[in-house]
């Protein structure tokens, strides 16, 4: 990619606060950079808004409320669907946009945009299918009607690893269901976002419905705006540690609140795998978007008669991906989005290491610019180390070893997240026994990714509460209401 095709998609962003369908300043011009994390240079200065910014936003989103709940739902489902095909057109532009500020492959990129816009085709088609209940009370005596109402305004808050499809799995349901909303992209990522709002706009998007506010004054911006009365939920992804800040925050509001948190996957392999296929899974499972995932398999718990042979091929499979700046042709593995990100990743492999880990390949941070981690296969890991426990989010995969399925099963659940697990087996009856004994919202079964607009997505314990995509993420947004009819 030449630097003047990059230098023209940072062009056609606009670096401002998104606020009632106008494109504005921050207060006193404030800006914030954004970084290229393979260089390390900045890329382009955005608006850093203020707190009487966000609070802008929010009042732009009340405002609309009303209007935009009463608009036929056919009208917002199409505004979605012509969204979806101007993403879809868009395509190259987008991925290239998100690459220089995330840092994964362009293939990654183009993969999340095609991800993240089968969000609004999916829900330009539930805005349509919204209903309601009719039924006789059980004496007889009268009739139970139940409706669906749009909740009221919704404040977003998304992560830098999904730049677009974390907003579009959240902005998509609730331009479906009738709700205005505030989005807060991450500080690290704002790029993406800032194109969608656009897009969004351009698809007809009445003014006010959606308003995105970009700041590095992020607690202090947000938590007027999750204490307002006027908000009416709060929808958040990130880590367990914020969620669990912001669940607190809410209650004050007793706000509809859905938690989309941290995780630490297993992926189990069982002696009677297709090894080919549990291979071919890890490689999804660990390094979709560069490990950097809520779902990305955080621990390989093996059989130990089929451990070494896994790990072997596995570790030459790592070993053989190409390493380097996402918009180049072939690489595999960009950078990790910041050097704070790329030193926990060292720190969670050394500290295994230093407790008796082995590298098969990768094992130590590239020198050099930009925050690049290769692709490291630990075995021996001892129960003690710390990434056993902790979210890893890199290229890490330490693969840890059991005896019999009971004890495979102890080690999955033996975490505080619930997100996601996988499992590979032939033998059916056990892939039913494991699936229903995993503590966890999602289960793939002989496949290493589980994402799909069309299903249910979020986790249990730790990783939060509230689904995304498939026909319960409309839920999220919708009010039930009853009204008993007496004759
Ligand atoms: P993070 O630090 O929790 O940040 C997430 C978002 O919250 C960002 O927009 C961030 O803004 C904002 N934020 C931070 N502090 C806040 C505060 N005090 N009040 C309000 N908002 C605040 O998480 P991250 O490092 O960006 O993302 C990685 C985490 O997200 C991982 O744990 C991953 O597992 C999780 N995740 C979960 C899912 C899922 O669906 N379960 C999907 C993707 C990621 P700033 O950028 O300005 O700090």
């Amino acid at each position: 990619m030449s630097a003047s095709e990059e230098n023209k998609v940072l062009g056609t962003v606009h670096p401002q606060l998104f606020i009632a369908g106008e494109w504005r300043d921050a207060e006193g011009g404030r800006t914030l950079g954004v970084e290229d994390p393979s260089t390390g240079a900045n890329l382009i200065d955005v608006a850093d808004a203020s707190v009487a910014d966000g609070k802008a936003a929010l009042d732009a989103a009340v405002a609309a409320q009303d209007e935009w709940a009463a608009t036929p739902p056919r009208d917002r489902g199409e505004i979605l669907r012509r969204a979806y095909e101007i993403i879809t057109e868009r395509t190259d532009d987008l991925a290239l946009l998100m690459t220089l500020e995330m840092g994964k492959p362009i293939k990654e990129s183009k993969s999340e945009i095609a991800y993240a816009s089968e969000f609004f085709r999916w829900f330009a088609e539930e805005a349509v299918r919204i209903a309601g209940r009719y039924s006789t009370a059980p004496n007889g005596a009268t009739r139970l009607l139940t409706l669906k109402q749009p909740v009221g305004p919704c404040l977003m808050i998304t992560p830098w690893n999904f730049p677009m499809a974390m907003g579009t799995r959240k902005i998509g349901p609730a331009i479906a269901a009738g709700c205005t909303m505030v989005v807060k992209p991450a500080s690290l990522t704002p790029l993406s976002m800032l194109a969608l709002a656009d897009i969004l706009a351009e698809a007809g998007l009445p003014k006010g419905v959606l308003n995105v506010v970009t700041t590095t004054s992020t607690g202090e911006v947000m938590e007027p705006l999750i204490r307002d009365p006027r908000l009416r939920k709060l929808t958040f992804t990130g880590s367990t540690e914020v969620g669990r800040s912001l669940i607190e925050q809410s209650a004050e509001g007793i706000l509809r609140v859905s938690m989309e948190l941290g995780g630490n996957a297993p992926f189990l392999v069982f002696d009677d795998a297709d090894i080919d296929k549990a291979v071919e899974g890890a490689m999804l499972a660990k390094m979709r978007n560069i490990g950097e995932a809520c779902t990305a398999a955080n621990r390989f718990i093996v059989h130990e008669s089929v451990a070494e042979e896994f790990g072997t091929r596995f570790a030459d499979k790592m070993a053989a991906l190409s390493i380097g700046r996402g918009t180049e042709d072939g690489v595999e593995v960009g950078p990790l989005v910041e050097a704070k990100q790329r030193d926990k990743v060292a720190e969670l492999v050394d500290d295994a290491v230093a407790k008796g880990a082995r590298a098969l390949t990768g094992g130590e941070a590239l020198a050099g610019d930009g925050y690049f981690y290769p692709p490291t296969v630990l075995t021996q890991v001892p129960d003690t180390a710390r990434l056993r426990t902790e979210e890893i989010f890199g290229p890490v995969a330490p693969i840890f070893t059991f005896t019999d399925e009971d004890e495979a099963l102890r080690m999955a659940n033996d975490t505080e997240y619930g997100l996601v697990a996988y499992a590979f087996t032939q033998d059916y009856a056990r892939a039913i026994r494991v699936y229903e004994a995993l503590d966890t919202g999602m289960v793939g079964i002989n496949q290493g990714i589980v994402s799909n607009p069309a299903a249910p997505f979020g986790g249990m314990k730790s990783s939060g509460f509230g689904r995304e995509g498939g026909t319960e993420g409309i839920e999220e947004y919708l009010e039930t209401k009853y009204v008993g009819l007496a004759f």
